[in-house]
């Protein structure tokens, strides 16, 4: 992380910049950049040795206008309130964007998962979903994975729910593996999104995705299926990086050896198609046709910024961008495809995941996929029909534009009260 930005004010800053295109009054827009309540617990754990710890742990209810708050939890060290506001507000948004019947939520545990056995993780997760057993529930608050968090983590929340409300209710959480109510295409809906967003701008843009040359910063779920689809989609990854460093062939390297290599030794870093290492920084910097952040947020300030050379940006990452490296990045006409957007694929196919825990009738992966397509397809529609029609220069502003505009209809359509 190179920069030191407050995520929590970046998002109020991004509501900010799209408010002065709305009509939607001051005092609506002031209730849209707060949260509407935020857990903040201590779960007291056992350990393998005995021993108890403390682990600190947040749930943030953003907004609910448009329907039962929704988004994951994260297990990391960094996790703080601020930050979890902050991811919680982007969900709103994120969900407003993609036009599914969610409002907003996130938590955390602040714990290094490597830290920990795996009995211990499950005890750690059992006990923050005690705590959130008032808050959440199909119709009220729906958590998901998010950082360092994944289908094993889902199922133990969904089981520890379930057996203390005496129910079935798989619709709880989603994210969850096949055999607990999972949907297929759920794992690699993020990095699918990403790419359909990058080949929707690559087209706006009359740019060929056939052949461009791509980096991608992180190389978790969201990064290496993104490497993977898009260069299904004909691009070549020539650069990748994970929290260890970055790799580089001028060529192109299979992004799927790539990530078995990391599988097997920990990081991408001494994979044999590389021709070089790089920093982080390097791969972020890269002279590529189409950057993928997919680790963390600020992962670009306003100084790595100036040295950004990419043609378009999807954000994978929630808030890889500082305030003032997006407002760098949009006068030198870089295209942003904002995390709201490119990231959405996630949340989306949760909710195509809920709706078929509710129904108890599960789709095709085909049908999951194409349901996605279409949603990522219209939202970024929406987003262009709007920078134009508004002449905005940066694509996050536009994004919020509709999105704002979503959540202050629901708001408006049900009244204040109490
Ligand atoms: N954690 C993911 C996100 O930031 C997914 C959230 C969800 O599926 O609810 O969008």
């Amino acid at each position: 992380m190179t920069g030191q930005a407050n995520p929590f004010e970046s998002l109020q800053s991004q509501i900010d910049d799209a408010a002065a295109y709305l009509d939607v009054g001051d005092d609506v827009i002031e209730r849209l950049k707060h949260p509407e309540r935020v857990l903040e617990t201590n779960l007291t754990v056992e350990l393998d040795d005995g021993t108890l710890e403390r682990f600190k742990a947040f749930r943030s209810q953003f907004n609910g206008d448009r329907g039962p708050y929704k988004g994951g939890i994260r297990y990391h060290p960094d996790v703080n309130r601020d930050e979890v506001k902050a991811l919680s507000g982007w969900m709103v948004y994120k969900c407003a964007t993609a036009d599914i019947p969610y409002g907003g939520g996130k938590g955390g545990i602040v714990i290094d998962p490597s830290d920990y056995s795996e009995a211990e993780l499950e005890r750690v997760t059992r006990a923050f979903a005690t705590e959130l057993r008032p808050l959440v529930g199909e119709d009220r608050d729906i958590p998901a994975p998010d950082v360092n968090t994944g289908q094993r983590e889902m199922n133990w929340i969904k089981d520890t729910y379930e057996t203390l409300e005496n129910t079935t209710e798989p619709g709880v959480v989603t994210g969850k593996n096949l055999a607990s109510g999972g949907s297929e295409g759920r794992v690699e809906a993020t990095g699918r999104s990403t790419v359909i967003a990058a080949r929707e701008a690559f087209d706006y843009l009359d740019m060929d995705l056939e052949g461009a040359t791509v980096a991608v910063q992180g190389y978790g779920n969201a990064g290496w299926i993104a490497a993977k689809l898009i260069d299904e989609m004909g691009a070549t990854v020539v650069a990748a990086s994970d929290s260890s460093g970055g790799i580089y062939n001028p060529d192109g390297f299979d992004p799927v050896a790539a990530k078995e290599h990391k599988s097997e030794t920990g990081s991408i870093v001494g994979y044999e198609e590389s021709e070089e290492e790089l920093t982080n920084e390097d791969v972020l910097t890269m002279d590529v046709d189409l950057l993928i952040p997919a680790a963390l947020e600020n992962a670009i300030d306003g100084d790595l910024a100036s040295e950004v050379e990419a043609d378009v940006i999807s954000e994978a990452a929630n808030g890889p961008l500082t305030p003032e490296a997006d407002a760098h990045l949009a006068e030198e006409d870089v295209f942003v495809i904002p995390d709201i957007l490119a990231n959405a694929g996630g949340v989306t196919v949760s909710y195509f995941e809920w709706v078929q825990n509710r129904q108890r009738f599960y789709w095709t992966e085909e049908k999951v996929n194409a349901e996605l397509e279409d949603l990522i397809v219209d939202a970024f529609d929406a987003l262009v029909d709007t920078l134009e029609e508004h002449g905005i220069d940066n694509p996050r502003t536009a994004a919020y534009v509709v999105a704002i505009q979503r959540v202050a209809d629901a708001y408006d359509e049900s009244g204040s009260w109490p």
